[in-house]
């Protein structure tokens, strides 16, 4: 779906459009593990500012993509009071994940939260989320690649591929 330079491409107009409304106010890149492990570090060697980083565990929820639970299973590190978060995830499907991730950094009182997806599955929105950097949209498919994984696999492929006939099988859901 998206080749190596597509994903250069894109990483580059994101990175871009960040600088542009936060490289003076020393945010803090939160990364989704485990998706957005490669996006991440490949988005933050393009800004040239100050900038800290952390990390966010979450559960996949499991056999159903409509009613699952979303538990936080680590903590961010470092206190977030006062920071500009950029809420890094590799994709947004139902917006389930994002949703309680964003009520409960919400809690810590961040002084703003901006969500950075490199995909967006937008058929199976059930939650709506307001994504302020968005690398690609798309309608179907389960993809894989770049970070993202087939029942743990494919992590490490450097383009973003789709599972064929995965798309139907909720429980294809990644492992985080
Ligand atoms: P949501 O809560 O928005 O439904 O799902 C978000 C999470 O589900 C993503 O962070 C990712 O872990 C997983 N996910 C959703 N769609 C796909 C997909 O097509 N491929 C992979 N590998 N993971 C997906």
């Amino acid at each position: 779906m998206l080749s190596q330079l597509d994903l250069a491409t894109t990483i580059n107009r994101l990175a871009s459009e960040i600088a542009n409304d936060v490289a003076d106010l020393n945010p803090v890149f939160v990364g989704l593990l485990k998706g957005s492990l490669i996006f991440m570090s490949d988005l933050i060697r393009q800004l040239n500012f100050p900038l800290t980083t952390d990390f966010l565990s979450v559960s996949s929820y499991q056999g159903t993509t409509s009613t699952g639970l979303v538990r936080i299973l680590n903590e961010v590190e470092h206190p977030i009071a006062n920071r500009h978060v950029i809420l890094v995830e590799d994709i947004v499907d139902s917006g389930q994940t994002v949703h309680h991730v964003i009520a409960h950094l919400r809690l810590k009182n961040p002084a703003s939260i901006r969500i950075c997806s490199l995909l967006d599955k937008t058929a199976r929105r059930l939650t709506p989320v307001a994504i302020s950097y968005i690398g690609h949209q798309f309608t179907d498919g389960f993809v894989v690649g770049f970070g993202m994984d087939y029942h743990g696999y494919y992590r490490n492929l450097p383009y973003v591929g789709i599972i064929k006939g995965a798309s139907e099988n909720p429980s294809a859901k990644s492992d985080p």
